[in-house]
């Protein structure tokens, strides 16, 4: 049987981990990247001589990296430098901040200091949030392609403990009275670009990731991770074309046969994986009226993230301030509920500060440093004029800098500077600019969330955060090592 040729559309994390897994286990893999630098949303940004992270700055649970370089016959450990962060990081109320660390020991003492009585609330949201986190790990371990797979013995056992009906923050009332303390623990479902009013219960397991595992970054950047990524394929034999935008999925018989380039170059695959955007890929990479349940329709219907106000700033300064920031506005439901549901700008905005050349000297010259600063915001479902009030806002962002956290001659210091606005998100291929990709709600989780195996269009599968088990890089790296799997197998039994 001639090898198998899997094309890929995305050098994101999703793409790359499935490309490295599938190159190593003999299968020819071609990657096509419309970018002239790999890693999607994962890449680096280079300004002068100071280099960010694009997007992701937090690395969690950083065991499944691991394990999906061993799959791939490496040791990641050959490829990157990846050092614990302690603090994890600062969490930064109007009138106090609480420096969060996975010592648990000292993370209770820190608690008691801040807030009497609530430590024995920490231990026990640790101890119950280790039983659901058990139960929910297998079920994001496995593809979910049939209905029946919601009856399987894993997600029924799990049912327990997914808080059906429940929200983050209700969770967070078991175990803490303080608003501010529940904040502490329920913010994460940020990372899913959503509310904690409004993220499924069962996502309170996210802050406990945290506290068990720690938060790691790679010197140089996540974006190294993608590197690393690159390099395994090519050692491997696989190839990746980068500048290469992918027009068009072809499809015989509701079947995939290849990809059209923009030049008219038609390639034959034997399977196609997606990694674009999901909803953008859907509303563009298929030929019109082809697909029925993903229509544009119905992807208008669907429920998207947040999206996100991004400054990179070059400064000639290093600042004391610690790696992670999170500054909250004082009414952080009010906040949340402007972001997500009036879909309208909020005068007192939370927002993050990663300062990573505190503890990484490479990404700036000695002394300076590389500032990221990420504000959530509505998505483009809003009728915000981002072109009209971009500037407006980067200087509103820079003021409550200046007011709130120690860089009060920051604007001084500025020697390279690059904002991004949820409708350059949606220029670069994100639909509705909604930087954390499909919502988490239950209706688009598990079976409900696009399939590993698309469910539309035979030989085509999906990896990334717009399938299960969704986004953030873990999740995103389980996504290509169950797509991979479900394509080895395949194979396999031919
Ligand atoms: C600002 C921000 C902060 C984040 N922070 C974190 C964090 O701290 N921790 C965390 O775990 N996660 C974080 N995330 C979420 C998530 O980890 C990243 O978004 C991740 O990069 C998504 O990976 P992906 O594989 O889904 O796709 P992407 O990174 O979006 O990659 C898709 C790739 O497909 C390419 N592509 C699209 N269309 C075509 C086409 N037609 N032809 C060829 N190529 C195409 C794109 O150019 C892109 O390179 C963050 C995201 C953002 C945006």
């Amino acid at each position: 049987m001639k090898t198998p040729h899997i094309i890929i559309i995305g050098a994101g994390p999703g793409g790359l981990t499935a490309g490295m897994i599938l190159a190593s286990k003999g299968f020819q893999v071609t990657i096509f990247e419309k970018e002239e630098i790999i890693g999607g949303r994962n890449k680096p940004l280079i300004l002068g001589n100071y280099k960010f992270d694009l997007g992701p700055t937090f690395l969690m649970m950083s065991y499944i990296l691991e394990q999906v370089f061993q799959l791939a016959g490496k040791n990641v450990h050959d490829y990157l430098k990846i050092n614990r962060l302690d603090p994890m990081y600062r969490l930064s109320f109007k009138n106090f901040y609480l420096d969060v660390t996975n010592n648990h020991e000292e993370m209770a003492r820190r608690i008691d200091k801040l807030f009497p009585d609530a430590k024995s609330g920490f231990e026990n949201f640790m101890k119950r949030e280790e039983l659901r986190f058990k139960y929910m790990k297998k079920c994001l371990e496995k593809p979910y392609l049939s209905i029946l797979d919601m009856v399987g013995k894993d997600l029924l056992k799990a049912l327990p403990h997914l808080a059906i009906g429940r929200t983050v923050n209700d969770v967070l009332t078991d175990y803490f009275k303080d608003e501010n303390l529940k904040i502490c623990f329920c913010f994460q479902s940020k990372y899913l670009g959503m509310s904690p009013w409004e993220c499924p219960g069962a996502f309170a397991m996210i802050a406990f990731v945290e506290h068990y595992f720690g938060i790691d970054h790679v010197q140089g950047g996540l974006s190294e991770i993608s590197c690393a990524m690159a390099k395994v394929i090519t050692e491997l034999g696989g190839k990746i074309h980068t500048n290469t935008k992918v027009k068009k999925i072809a499809v015989k018989d509701k079947t995939s046969t290849g990809i059209i380039l923009e030049d008219g170059t038609k390639i034959e695959g034997d399977e196609i994986i997606i990694n674009a955007d999901f909803a953008y890929a859907m509303s563009t990479l298929f030929e019109k009226g082809l697909l029925k349940k993903y229509s544009k329709e119905n992807l208008l219907k669907k429920k998207y993230s947040c999206s996100t106000f991004m400054l990179y700033l070059g400064l000639d300064k290093l600042y004391n301030e610690p790696h992670h920031t999170i500054y909250f506005a004082e009414d952080y439901h009010k906040n949340t509920d402007e972001i997500a549901h009036k879909k309208v700008l909020s005068e007192d905005f939370s927002f993050y500060i990663r300062n990573a050349s505190i503890n990484d000297p490479t990404l700036a010259p000695k002394g300076h440093s590389a500032l990221y600063i990420l504000v959530p915001v509505p998505n483009n479902t809003s009728n915000i004029d981002w072109n009209k009030i971009k500037n407006e806002y980067r200087d509103k962002v820079l003021k409550r800098i200046k007011e709130q956290t120690s860089m009060k001659d920051i604007e001084t210091h500025i020697k390279e500077e690059h904002c991004i606005t949820p409708l350059d998100w949606e220029n670069m291929g994100i639909f509705n600019g909604a930087t954390f990709n499909l919502a988490h709600n239950l209706m688009q989780m598990l079976y409900f969330r696009p399939h590993n195996k698309f469910e539309e269009i035979d030989k085509c599968y999906l990896v990334g955060g717009g399938t299960h088990p969704g986004s953030g890089l873990p999740t995103i790296y389980e996504s290509g090592r169950i797509t991979s799997e479900l394509i080895i197998q395949k194979y396999k039994s031919v």
